[in-house]
C-alpha cells in the first residue's frame, strides 16, 4: 500500500518538474514516503551524493487529493529550488537557523510558498494550508505559515489566482 502511495507520490514528483521546474530537471531528487508526527505532511533535505535531494511524504497523507499532494510536493520542490538558487553552503546555514529561529522558518516558508504561487500553483497551495488549518493552529505550527486567506491575497495582488 504504501509501495503505491510511494510511486504515486514519485509519478506527480516527475510531472510537475517537468512542468514547471527547468531548473531542477536534471537534478536528482528522491521520494520517500514515511511516518511522521500527524500535523507534519512532508520534509525536503539537501544532503550530500550519492543521495542529494531527498523529498519526504508523511505516508498517512495517502488519502489526500491530487490536487493536496501536488500541492505538496510543490511546496516541497520549492524549498530544493529556493536551495539551488542560493547555493549549497548559505541554504546549510539558513537551514540551521530555520530551527533555531522562528522569524527564519516562518521567513522561509513565505519564500517557499510565494515560490510556489509565482509558478501557478495557488490553488494547490490553499488547497495544503486550508487543509489541515484548524488542527495546525491548536498544535502551534501554523504561525510558521501563510494563512489559507493569506495565500489567497498573495496570489490575488500578483494575478494568479
Ligand atoms: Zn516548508
Amino acid at each position: 500500500m504504501n509501495k503505491l502511495f510511494q510511486d504515486k507520490c514519485r509519478k506527480l514528483l516527475a510531472i510537475l518538474i517537468e512542468k514547471s521546474f527547468p531548473e531542477l530537471k536534471n537534478k536528482k531528487i528522491f521520494v520517500f514516503t514515511t511516518p511522521f508526527r500527524k500535523n507534519y505532511s512532508g520534509l525536503a533535505l539537501r544532503f550530500f551524493w550519492p543521495i542529494p535531494r531527498m523529498i519526504f511524504i508523511n505516508k498517512k497523507r495517502n488519502k489526500e487529493s491530487i490536487g493536496y499532494l501536488n500541492g505538496l510536493l510543490v511546496h516541497e520542490i520549492c524549498h530544493l529550488a529556493l536551495i539551488e538558487r542560493r547555493g549549497f553552503i548559505k541554504s546549510a546555514f539558513r537551514g540551521m537557523l530555520y530551527w533555531i529561529f522562528p522569524k527564519v522558518r516562518r521567513a522561509i516558508e513565505d519564500e517557499v510558498n510565494q515560490l510556489a504561487i509565482q509558478k501557478g500553483y495557488s490553488r494547490e497551495i490553499y488547497l495544503l494550508e486550508k487543509k489541515f488549518e484548524k488542527k495546525r493552529i491548536f498544535s502551534g505550527i501554523q504561525k510558521y505559515y501563510m494563512t489559507s486567506e493569506e495565500i489567497k491575497n498573495y496570489a490575488k495582488s500578483i494575478k494568479k489566482w
